[in-house]
């Protein structure tokens, strides 16, 4: 059997996604304003978002408990990786206003194997390795650093999650409109460039390769879903801020 949490994996895991990250760029992955029936059969996507982000949470707290090695500093670094989880999958997709929108069933198979191996290993490395994280642990600087740049991107993708969904208020679901305040002024997908800097944050401050393989998930599938979000807006409004870029503000 495959140890999904040997560094050997780990590595071939991390090598995985920078392989298929063009693969991205050329094809948008099929949900939100993407979504197609192209890919299979459909389901309520609500419905997805809940199960696809929730077997991260089970399969990071499954492993960190049953590894049965934690300090007060790792329960601490598991307790935020938690918190993103159970917004992420408990409370964010009620906030939504998708309407009966639907995803492909692919989709969330796909995230769930992405999920379920992102959590696993990271759940398993913080609880099984307690003594890499004493108390003193959390004064060096790539726990501040780390720390630092978690928080400063958990809340640019919040606030932006949410300034978004209040689009929606005055209308109906599936219609868009030019997002115009806060980051957004000066890119196009703040709410994803903030979850990036939120997992790099989180891979500095726990310094394994576990989080770094989450890292490079996470960039490697918001890295292109930005991009096109971006090229989409162009498209779908001429009167689109010619001015906002989409990875850092001015520059790209
Ligand atoms: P989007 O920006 O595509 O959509 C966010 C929400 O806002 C959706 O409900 C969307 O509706 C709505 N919305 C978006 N743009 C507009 C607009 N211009 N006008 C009105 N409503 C709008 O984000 P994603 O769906 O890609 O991702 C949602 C969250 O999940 C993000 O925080 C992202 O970072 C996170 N995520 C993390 C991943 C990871 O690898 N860690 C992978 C994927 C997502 P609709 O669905 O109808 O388009």
């Amino acid at each position: 059997m495959i140890d999904i949490t040997s560094g050997q994996f780990i590595i071939g895991w991390i090598i995985f996604a920078v392989v298929i990250c063009p693969l991205q760029f050329v094809v948008a992955a099929p949900y939100g304003r993407h979504t197609s029936s192209k890919w299979g059969p459909l389901v309520n996507s609500k419905l997805g978002w809940v199960v696809m982000e929730l077997v991260s949470l089970v399969a990071f707290g499954y492993a960190f408990w049953s590894a049965g090695s934690w300090s007060q500093v790792s329960l601490i670094l598991a307790a935020l990786f938690a918190a993103h989880y159970v917004h992420r999958s408990l409370i964010y997709p009620f906030m939504t206003r998708t309407g009966k929108k639907r995803m492909p069933l692919l989709i969330v198979l796909f995230a769930i194997g992405f999920n379920v191996v992102n959590g696993y290993i990271n759940g398993d490395f913080l609880g099984a390795h307690g003594e890499l994280y004493p108390t003193e642990y959390l004064t060096r600087w790539n726990s501040i650093a780390g720390l630092i740049l978690f928080f400063v991107g958990a809340a640019i993708n919040v606030w932006s999650d949410y300034y978004l969904i209040s689009l929606r208020k005055t209308t109906e679901p599936g219609v868009y409109v030019i997002p115009s305040k806060g980051p957004f002024r000066w890119l196009s997908s703040p709410n994803l460039v903030g979850e990036m800097i939120e997992w790099i944050g989180f891979a500095v401050l726990c310094w394994s390769l576990p989080a770094l393989a989450f890292a490079v998930w996470t960039i490697t599938n918001l890295a292109p879903r930005a991009w096109h979000h971006h090229k989409w807006y162009r498209k779908q409004f001429p009167d689109y801020p010619t001015d906002r870029k989409v990875f850092i503000p001015g520059v790209v």
